[in-house]
């Protein structure tokens, strides 16, 4: 069998035990189990994250430099009246191509220019997963890091390729309105809760962001009142969404959405108690680490394989690396493979194509990182 051949065996045999093995965000258990015997036993190191699951595996001499993300979770989502894990985001597809690459430089370990790292993360669904990983400072000494996600046809038809995914932030905010109750009759008594929710919303949508940069705050849950019509609410909770595709513009909102809350509670009297949650910062592409993809993709498959930067409003928690090391160089590769219906569809299916196609590429790009990182200490010393 060829190189090529024994490669999308590979592949395709990683991704059918992870397709057919899914886990839900933060029980990803067996599936690092999985991996991490794949990988271990290829003479990779391996380290286990102590209080969730996931690990780093590291090959080559000497500290790692160059980085890649996979994530590992699966949604949970009603499939023949019956509600399961499905990997319809293609995190099995990722994981894949990030396994794939490691057992391909490991094999030509001795030839390396340094050490590589790949970290496979869970609970990439919930928003929260890369930030509990970052914590743990893995990511700290790399130079460069690098993702890797499907994209649905719209957005980039396979069999292209484009260097990064610019992708927006997004924030949640629940809201808790704490007043008193009063009878319909006397109105005048007390501020009602449902007309401090809509001076809210009308509040958050007259925020002015620059028109340059896409962004939206809506409230998106409410929930005041009772059985008894004849009861003016004065508790009340309330939700808001909000987009942007710059973490600076998602500061305008952010803070706006405070003001408002707080005029609303001077005027009425109630108190206006805010909580965010699920927030996850917008990319910030590092350019040496997105000019590194795109060299790989053409020199890998051609210059007529390259698209420009995906922009999407959707997120992903891979931004927090770089939130934690402002310096680090990422970027996610975005692998066209005409994800059908979409993202998140329970019955998800992509061209399988795309995965051999992304770790060629994901392999030349870790030759350059290892070049570009050893030029930058020689420089640096
Ligand atoms: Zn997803
Ligand atoms: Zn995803």
């Amino acid at each position: 069998m060829t190189g090529d051949g024994l490669r999308r065996r590979r592949i395709h045999e990683i991704w059918t035990q992870l397709h057919n093995h899914p886990e839900p965000s933060m029980q990803e258990f067996a599936t690092a189990d999985y991996l991490a015997e794949l990988l271990g036993g290829a003479g990779i190191r391996i380290t286990r994250f102590a209080s969730f699951p996931g690990f780093t595996a590291d090959v080559g001499e000497g500290e790692p430099r160059v980085g890649f993300r996979a994530d590992m979770d699966a949604l949970q989502q009603v499939v023949e009246e019956t509600t399961k894990a499905v990997h319809s985001c293609g995190h099995d597809a990722n994981m894949a191509v990030v396994a794939t690459v490691m057992l391909e430089l490991a094999e030509k370990a001795e030839r390396l220019e340094g050490a590589v790292r790949a970290v496979f993360q869970p609970a990439e669904e919930l928003g929260n997963g890369a930030e509990l990983v970052a914590r743990l400072g893995v990511t700290d000494g790399l130079e460069y890091l690098f993702g890797v996600h499907l994209r649905p046809q719209n957005e980039l038809p396979a069999p292209c390729l484009a260097p990064s995914i610019s992708h927006g932030a997004c924030l949640f905010a629940v809201g808790t309105i704490t007043g008193e109750d009063h009878h319909g009759a006397r109105p005048h008594l007390g501020a009602n809760a449902v007309d401090i929710a809509l001076e809210i919303s009308a509040g958050v949508q007259r925020l002015k962001v620059d028109p340059q940069i896409p962004s939206s705050a809506k409230m998106t849950m409410l929930r005041a009142g009772g059985e008894n019509l004849n009861v003016i609410p004065g508790n009340g909770t309330f939700g808001l969404d909000l987009r942007a595709q710059t973490n600076e513009a998602m500061s305008v909102l952010r803070d706006g959405l405070v003001r408002v809350c707080r005029s609303v509670e001077a005027s009425t009297g109630s108190t206006i108690e805010l909580d965010f949650r699920d927030e996850v910062p917008a990319a910030v592409i590092g350019i040496q680490a997105e000019e590194i993809l795109a060299q790989a993709i053409t020199t890998t498959l051609g210059s007529e394989y390259l698209r420009p930067r995906v922009v999407t409003s959707g997120s992903d928690d891979f931004h927090f690396y770089t939130r934690r090391s402002p310096s680090l160089q990422a970027s996610m590769l975005a692998v066209g493979a005409n994800v059908q219906p979409g993202l998140h569809h329970p019955r998800m299916s992509f061209d399988h194509s795309a995965l051999d196609r992304a770790v060629g590429v994901i392999l030349e790009a870790s030759q350059l990182a290892l070049a570009s990182s050893k030029t930058s200490v020689v420089s640096t010393d």
